[in-house]
């Protein structure tokens, strides 16, 4: 294992952490609750193997009794009923409940994720945020009226919460995701079973804490952990739940529509990306280097907007690699305990092989590793760690530059024309984010409106903002969250005709 002049943080923590692993139960209808098999799982820090949580293994049973109480809470109208401003109300002391332990949830995410301190603590206070904007739309559940039907009739067309909801959830953003599913249910006045990743099960269970002292009713939010088979899976088929809204691989977001499609629910979908960044020569290439190199290695490259796939122009190829490699040596791999780092561990040995394994295809298929490549020791730590890594020489056929690695791994395609780069961009079988480097308006204009993506950024990457729709097309999802749209997906939409006066005509 090489180094490369690589910049790296040492088992050097500025916060010290409990000696003591955390206890998880399942809340079920108000009250913590262990699991009646008695099992539990653990947690152990991706970055040192410390013990981090131990967690009530649920199983059907937990899932049932999760569900029953979830529903009793929507037909009971416990929620839906308050008025929005009372529900936010509800919201709004969430999110002063996160701010006020914002440092406990830090610790803990970076502790079971193995992401930097500081990322963590900027992800924290941002989800306290999305609730604050939730809590807006939650005074706003409006619809429409109909007055020119004639004089004997009026269209109201209502909007009323879906129902009960599952949300399932993954171990890359935990808090962040929940925190942009769930604020948004609760302000269209639906009820929750709530699934975090077995990965990372203790944020999402803290955050249960914050609603029960935030006085959110018994059985309007419920949270059964555990792992997908039989918990996610059990909570996607229950006849009881009206609606899924899962985060997560492509291929359970397959399995779980599958699995809705006999009861025929209602799915929200954020799956993978393989997200396109097309670079003009025209570009500000100090600009876009450092925009690629941060889409690439935040969060390890476990982001589903990681900006995995770099389409530059054959005549800046050379330079704008080098510059990539040059930046990619200073960033700070390692401690995430560390406030300096800004790349941490990754999530698991087994995802730590699988981004081994797509660089070893690529090499073999003929790409060429310009950085990195292998995993990486950090001083100090027993954790899992991988190189920053560049793979130039990609063409659009190989693995690569098809399948989302979910790491630290950029890969670099080539080419000659605007209408290349746009088949190059579309031709992935995703369709979440996509970026454009161009000082011309008028090419950051053609490519934004033919890429096909549900986010498109112009001379950036992976801004973000609660009053902004986020969804992908194509295979990286169905619905939007955040924005507006994040409260219209957990409505329904009921039509009423109200005849005015004697004016029905009789039909016999
Ligand atoms: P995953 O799909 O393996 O798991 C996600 C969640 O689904 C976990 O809670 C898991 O326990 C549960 N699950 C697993 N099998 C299930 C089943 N059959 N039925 C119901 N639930 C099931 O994903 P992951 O490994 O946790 O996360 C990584 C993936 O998530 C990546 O592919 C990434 O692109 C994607 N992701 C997408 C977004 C987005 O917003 N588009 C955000 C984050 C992650
Ligand atoms: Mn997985």
């Amino acid at each position: 294992m090489t180094n490369h002049d690589l910049t790296l943080i040492a088992a050097q923590p500025d916060i010290s952490v409990p000696s003591e692993a955390l206890n998880l139960k399942h809340l079920i209808d108000g009250l913590w609750t262990a699991s009646k098999s008695g099992k539990t799982f653990e947690r152990r820090s991706p970055a040192t193997g410390q013990l981090v949580s131990v967690a009530a293994m649920g199983g059907t049973e937990e899932v049932e009794a999760a569900v029953a109480a979830a529903r009793a809470a929507f037909d009971g109208r416990r929620w839906s009923d308050l008025s929005g401003r009372d529900r936010a109300k509800i919201l709004n002391r969430v999110a002063d409940l996160i701010d006020a332990n914002l440092d406990r949830i830090a610790l803990t995410e970076t502790m079971e994720s193995g992401k930097p301190i500081s990322q963590a603590e900027a992800e924290i206070e941002g989800a306290a945020n999305i609730w604050r904007y939730a809590a807006t739309l939650a005074w706003n559940v409006r619809g429409d009226s109909q007055n020119a039907l004639g004089p004997d009739m009026l269209g109201l067309v209502l909007k009323e919460p879906v129902g009960v909801v599952s949300i399932i959830t993954p171990w890359n953003f935990p808090f962040l995701i929940v925190s942009q599913k769930l604020p948004f249910a609760l302000a269209a006045g639906c009820t929750a079973v709530v699934k975090p990743s077995e990965l990372t099960s203790s944020t999402t269970v803290i955050l249960g804490e914050l609603l029960v002292e935030a006085g959110i009713p018994a059985g309007v939010v419920n949270i059964v952990l555990g792992f997908g088979d039989p918990v996610g899976a059990t909570m996607t088929v229950h006849r009881d739940i009206d609606m899924v809204s899962f985060t997560g691989s492509t291929a359970v977001g397959k399995t779980i529509v599958a699995a809705t499609s006999s009861g025929i629910k209602k799915v929200s979908l954020e799956l993978g990306g393989k997200n396109p960044q097309v670079v003009f020569p025209d570009a500000d290439l100090d600009q876009a280097a450092d925009a690629i190199v941060f889409g690439i290695y935040f969060n390890a490259g476990e982001c589903c907007n990681s900006g995995s796939r770099i389409i530059v122009h054959e005549d800046i190829a050379a330079e704008l690699s080098e510059r990539v490699v040059a930046l990619s040596r200073k960033v700070p791999f390692g401690d995430p305990l560390n406030r300096k780092t800004k790349v941490g561990a990754i999530i698991s040995t087994q995802h730590q092989a699988k981004i081994d394994r797509y660089v070893k295809e690529a090499r073999s298929a003929g790409a060429d590793i310009l950085l990195g490549g292998e995993g990486l020791k950090i001083d100090g730590l027993n954790g899992q760690f991988y190189q920053p890594t560049v793979v130039t020489d990609v063409t659009a056929d190989m693995t690569i530059a098809n399948e989302e690695v979910f790491g630290p791994v950029l890969s670099i395609i080539k080419f000659k024309t605007f209408d290349e780069a746009i088949t190059l961009a579309n031709g992935s079988a995703y369709g979440l984010s996509a970026g454009v480097w161009s000082k011309d308006i008028s090419t950051c204009l053609d490519f934004t409106r033919k890429v096909r993506a549900g986010t498109v950024w112009t001379n950036t990457w992976m801004d973000g903002y609660p009053e902004l729709p986020f969804g992908g097309v194509k295979e990286s999802g169905l619905g939007r969250e955040l924005g507006p749209n994040g409260l219209e997906e957990f409505l329904e939409t009921k039509t009423v005709q109200m005849r005015i006066g004697d004016t029905r005509q009789m039909w016999v």
